[in-house]
């Protein structure tokens, strides 16, 4: 009598007649272009993806062209794409490799690990999907569809569960085949068993899903215990002048590190005291719609206050502006028309957009 194929065998059958092979990091595999691909797709969907990636390869193409570029440069490549750690360590990491690996990715698995912004899982992905080298992988979609398999109670944040399902992981992954089998679970996991609506009768491993057996597919894998964030609020001032708008750049470290931002105030007290000091304390201006920006650790309530300020003093303003608030360097005239290479915050972008319906953009 036929056994039943193995696990890893009908997820690779399944991936032959079915799965994505056209991806744009899926030809001409390196550990650089995978790697970039790995980060941008942490947190975000393929087909919002495809085309940064694209633009990205075709500025920086190996790892010397994206460590040898400006920070500002590769935030400005990012922004849009959201959580822009990301790119800071990716930034980070290929001058590491550039210093200390003469500019070649490194091959052992340990060093890869060790590189900012890779954990264990990334980690084995590039190994594997490049190199063909034998790592499990457990990504998010993998945790799902290996949660549901096997119906792996608990919220795969904590310690235990994540552990538990490494050696489910481990258990499953086939001796050969490793490319095949770790990009075939990666993209059941975003088509076939996708977090709301799993398509269990196309699904290559539904007959001994547990989840699918018990109908429980939504309870796995467990929800994150849900805690409440405190709320912040802050004050930004969008100073307008012929097309241009006043931004300044965050510390490298904190919220928006590194990225360009409009001048932004605790309390709507510091705003006017600084808005007397640049002699507009008595200049009507425009409350903008305010907003509230999420972090994963708070919201942050925004209200802007647009002041155009065009003709005149602009030159003593932009000086005051910058040495009352930040270094002088990190102050420039952002042209709306012809913009800077620089990164954007979420705020900024969003700003700049509720500017530009008020009209205030025009040169
Ligand atoms: S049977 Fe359904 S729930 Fe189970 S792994 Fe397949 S798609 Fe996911």
């Amino acid at each position: 009598m036929k056994s039943t194929p193995s696990f890893a065998e009908r997820i690779n059958a399944w991936y032959d007649q079915h799965g994505r092979k056209s991806l744009p990091w899926q030809q001409d595999k390196t550990p650089y272009s995978v790697w970039v691909s790995e980060i941008m797709l942490q947190q975000t969907q393929v087909a919002t993806v495809i085309p940064y990636y694209l633009k990205f390869m075709a500025r920086f193409p190996d790892v010397c062209a994206l460590a040898d570029a400006p920070q500002d440069e590769v935030l400005h490549h990012w922004t849009g794409l959201g959580y822009y750690a990301r790119a800071r360590n990716l930034h980070k990491a290929a001058q590491l490799i550039r210093d200390e690996f003469a500019g070649k990715f490194p091959e052992a698995f340990e060093q890869v690990l060790a590189l900012p912004g890779i954990g264990r899982s990334t980690a084995g992905a590039i190994l594997s999907l490049s190199l063909g080298q034998h790592h499990p992988i457990l990504d998010g979609n993998v945790k799902r569809v290996l949660a549901r398999h096997g119906a792996i109670a608990g919220w795969p944040g904590q310690k235990a569960v994540e552990e538990q399902l490494w050696r489910l992981t481990q258990k499953l992954t086939p001796a050969h085949e490793i490319q095949k089998y770790n990009q075939a679970m990666m993209d059941m996991g975003a088509g076939i068993c996708s977090r709301s609506k799993p398509d269990c009768a196309a699904c290559p491993v539904a007959i001994d899903c547990r989840a699918q057996l018990s109908g429980r597919q939504s309870d796995y894998p467990g929800k994150k215990p849900k805690k409440s964030i405190p709320a912040k609020s802050a004050w930004m001032l969008a100073l307008v002048r012929d097309g241009e708008v006043l931004l300044h750049k965050r510390p490298p470290a904190g919220i928006w590190g590194g990225l360009w931002c409009f001048p932004e105030f605790g309390t709507r007290a510091s705003l006017d005291e600084h808005l007397q000091g640049l002699g507009l304390g008595g200049k009507q201006g425009l409350w903008l719609t305010g907003f509230r920006h999420t972090f994963s650790h708070f919201h942050l309530d925004i209200q802007a206050l647009m002041l155009d300020v065009s003709g005149g003093k602009e030159t003593r303003l932009e000086a005051q502006s910058a040495n009352r608030i930040m270094e002088p360097e990190s102050a420039l005239w952002y042209n709306i028309h012809n913009p800077a290479r620089i990164g954007l915050a979420a705020a900024t972008e969003r700003l700049l957009a509720d500017l530009a319906a008020t009209g205030s953009n025009k040169q």
